[in-house]
Formats: structure tokens, C-alpha cells, sequence
């Protein structure tokens, strides 16, 4: 890089992640996947099934 930027720190990469979305129209909800205990959780706002998807979130360190 030819400039040093002016980002605090180093930016977090996206990484492919599974997440539960909500299937229910209008209903923005969604969850890691990884942080469901469920095999095939339920939205908890609306109580619709959820889909399983794959998004590009920012990594999660451990
Ligand atoms: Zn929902």
C-alpha cells in the first residue's frame, strides 16, 4: 500500500457464514448459525422456520 490509512486498525475481513434467516416476508431477522443450538431454529420474533444461507460477515475471532 502506498498511503497508510486512517483506519484505526487492521479492517476484519469477510468471511462466507452460515447464518438462519427468517422466511417470512417483511421479517429482517437472522442469526449465526454457529450461535443457534438448534438444528432448525425458529425466527424468535415472528416464530416463522428459518433458511439457511451462506453471508459474507465479518470474521469472528475466538
Ligand atoms: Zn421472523
Amino acid at each position: 500500500m502506498a498511503f497508510f490509512s486512517k483506519q484505526p486498525a487492521e479492517p476484519i475481513p469477510d468471511v462466507e457464514t452460515k447464518v438462519w434467516a427468517c422466511s417470512s416476508e417483511g421479517c429482517s431477522c437472522w442469526m449465526r448459525a454457529d450461535f443457534s443450538l438448534q438444528k432448525e431454529p425458529q425466527c424468535p420474533i415472528c416464530k416463522s422456520s428459518m433458511n439457511e444461507e451462506i453471508r459474507m460477515l465479518p470474521e469472528l475471532k475466538s
